[in-house]
């Protein structure tokens, strides 16, 4: 018998959180019976307001996902030249910026929090530099107030990759409302997710309003379009799922912190195995739990990741490769190994470990029995 009990169902990074079905057929029922299955409709208005009230923003625009926000973004803003931003991002940020014309220059990470480090900047910024483009990477805030200092000396914008910082807040309230723009992402393997989706925040009614027209082709009434803008938009029945999802999100965050402090108390002890600290926020929302592999572990990162998948827990090594190492960024002169000795050792070493409501005790204690081992 003992053998067999090893054959569980596999166990994911991230799984994502399903309200009850039946909870969610009234909203279906209220589509059917208005007909307004996207365009700016009564859900998609709904989630707006509900979720700049959850997140403590002011105002916010809905997307059909996080990578089209990122690359309007940009556009809102009319950044061009050169933009200053991480190798240790998924693919999208950088992508954002090749698809604006836009040069990525990138800059190392801080050995502690694995963000942007804001010593490393200046020494990047050139007469091309418009923007900064840092990323709240596991959720963990980046040095927020360093970050602006340099923007103000050089006049640069900052946009953030705001993809893993739903709900997080700071010393100063949410994190999502520093910089020029903040981008999230709601999709499947997100903390919050609309199935797939994203959002803008921005600061005024201003900019919010030329989002909006960007992300619905420009157009700004019958017989005006205002600038080439894209289809950008979240249909109803995303929006639908988000107001239903946001209900659940304490029980959602509850959990996850549960779990977060286990791997925290149980892996303490291991040797070589050192959990990322929290990033100082005042509200995390434990979106990832990342651990580094050290030298003085007896496995090899990529062993042990190979050990927990043979035992059907499927790691994800977030975030290796670096974005520097793929084809279209690598002949970069910032995308050299000298350049980026920080991100190059935490990609090596870095272990996602699974982490979602869903995650029974048993299957935590197997994964921490397994590296512990
Ligand atoms: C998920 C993610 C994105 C892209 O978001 P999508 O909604 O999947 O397009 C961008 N940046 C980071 C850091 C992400 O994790």
């Amino acid at each position: 018998m003992g053998a067999y009990m090893s054959i569980d169902r596999p166990i994911y990074v991230t799984q994502p959180y399903l309200p009850p079905l039946d909870e969610f057929i009234p909203y279906l029922q209220q589509i059917w019976d208005n007909k307004i299955l996207t365009n700016a409709g009564p859900f998609h208005q709904q989630l707006e307001q509900a979720l700049c009230e959850y997140l403590g923003v002011e105002h916010l625009a809905l997307f059909t996902n996080g990578t089209i926000a990122l690359v309007t973004a940009l556009q809102a803003l009319r950044i061009t030249g050169e933009v200053i931003t991480t190798p240790y991002s998924f693919v999208a940020t950088a992508h954002s910026l090749l698809w604006n014309g836009i040069k990525p220059v990138f800059v190392d990470i801080d050995p502690n929090t694995l963000n942007l480090n804001p010593a490393k900047i200046e020494a990047a910024i050139t007469p091309n530099t418009t923007a900064i483009m840092p990323v709240h990477v596991y959720g963990h805030p980046c040095d927020i107030d360093a970050i602006q200092k340099i923007a103000d000396r050089y006049n640069l914008k900052v946009i953030y990759d705001a993809a893993h910082a739903f709900g997080v807040e700071c010393h100063c309230g949410s994190v999502l409302n520093h910089g020029d723009l903040s981008v999230l992402s709601f999709h499947a393997t997100k903390v919050f997710n609309t199935f797939e989706g994203g959002a803008i925040v921005c600061p005024d009614a201003k900019t919010k309003q030329r989002i909006d027209y960007l992300k619905n082709f420009g157009i700004a009434d019958e017989v005006t379009v205002i600038a080439p803008g894209i289809n950008g938009k979240m249909s109803e029945i995303n929006a639908a799922f988000g107001l239903l999802q946001l209900k659940h999100m304490a029980v959602i965050s509850e959990r996850r912190k549960e779990i977060d402090a286990t791997y925290r108390k149980l892996l303490s002890g291991v040797k070589g195995i050192r959990c990322l600290g929290d990033g100082g926020e005042a509200v995390a929302n434990h979106s990832y739990f990342p651990v580094l592999v050290g030298a003085d572990y007896p496995l090899s990162r990529d062993a042990l990741y190979q050990r927990l998948k043979e035992h059907g827990i499927h790691g994800r090594r977030y975030f290796y490769p670096l974005i520097t190492d793929f084809s279209m960024y690598r002949d970069l002169p910032s995308a050299q190994k000298n350049n980026l000795p920080v991100a190059t050792a935490a990609a090596d070493q870095v272990l996602c470990l699974p982490i979602y409501p869903a995650l029974q005790e048993h299957e935590q204690i197997k994964v921490i029995d397994l590296i512990s081992r």
